[in-house]
């Protein structure tokens, strides 16, 4: 354990990690407290694009939790950040919440639903027919397909919910362009968090309960992983994937 400690940076996943909706999970405020006494780089790496850094900072806090806003990395930052690498000041038509279209916004990307460079799909309580229509007609036009990420659904405190994956495959289906996803296990989000933390990705750990997002990205990016079974998967599923975390925990009070 002490290990593990010795690590310079710690990406840490947020939902089934620290939280499942409102309810704090037991450790995480130890956790990140052990983080903070020590002096070490964490940064809150979460594929959920509604929530700006601000947003997720007072969520925390209402938790019990106290860190700045600059310790959160979402989906909606990282897709802001590839579309305006990609095209600067282009134009994006947005399914999404608050936080993804502020991202979107502070990096310079208009809002327009006539003839955008971009579709953008995000998550959320706003996605309607009538959007999917529109994001249908303006991708058959030539639009960008764009995903925040690529998770198929996600928790909430009613059960499972669709998530981005499962929104947008009808704008893929009905127009034949399949979307690019920004988010974990996409590489750049990986390396935009190691690079907000200031390590490499040796001396990096990710930690958290998907396999199929936060440990492939970690594997994949060279960083050290910990599965931890407090969220989605259970110490029997991980066998039906082909590849391996380098830690499993039962949550991430068992971590230090
Ligand atoms: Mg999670």
């Amino acid at each position: 354990m002490d290990k593990l400690l010795d690590k310079k940076g710690f990406i840490i996943d947020m939902d089934g990690v620290i939280y499942h909706g409102n309810r704090l999970l037991s450790g995480a405020k130890d956790f990140v407290k052990t983080l903070q006494d020590n002096n070490k780089p964490f940064l809150f790496l979460t594929n959920s694009s509604d929530r700006s850094p601000e947003e997720l900072r007072q969520k925390l806090l209402r938790m019990g939790i106290d860190c700045a806003a600059d310790h959160f990395y979402t989906s909606a930052l990282a897709t802001a950040k590839f579309v305006s690498s990609q095209s600067p000041a282009s134009s994006a038509f947005v399914m999404g919440e608050a936080g993804l279209i502020t991202a979107l916004h502070d990096a310079g990307i208009v809002m327009n639903d006539v003839d955008p460079e971009y579709v953008i799909v995000g998550e959320g309580n706003t996605l309607n027919y009538e959007n999917m229509l529109k994001a249908v007609n303006l991708v058959r036009n030539g639009a960008k397909l764009i995903g925040t990420n690529s998770d198929l659904t996600g928790p909430s405190e009613n059960g499972i919910i669709p998530a981005c994956r499962a929104m947008i495959s009808p704008i893929e289906l009905a127009t034949g362009k399949p979307a690019y996803f920004v988010g974990k296990p996409n590489p750049l989000m990986m390396r935009t968090g190691l690079k907000m933390l200031g390590v490499h990705s040796e001396d990096a750990v990710i930690i958290g309960d998907r396999m199929d997002t936060d440990i492939i990205a970690g594997i994949e990016s060279g960083i050290d992983t910990i599965l931890v079974l407090s969220g989605v998967t259970s110490r029997n599923d991980i066998d039906n994937f082909p590849y391996r975390p380098k830690y499993i925990f039962d949550s991430i009070k068992d971590v230090f």
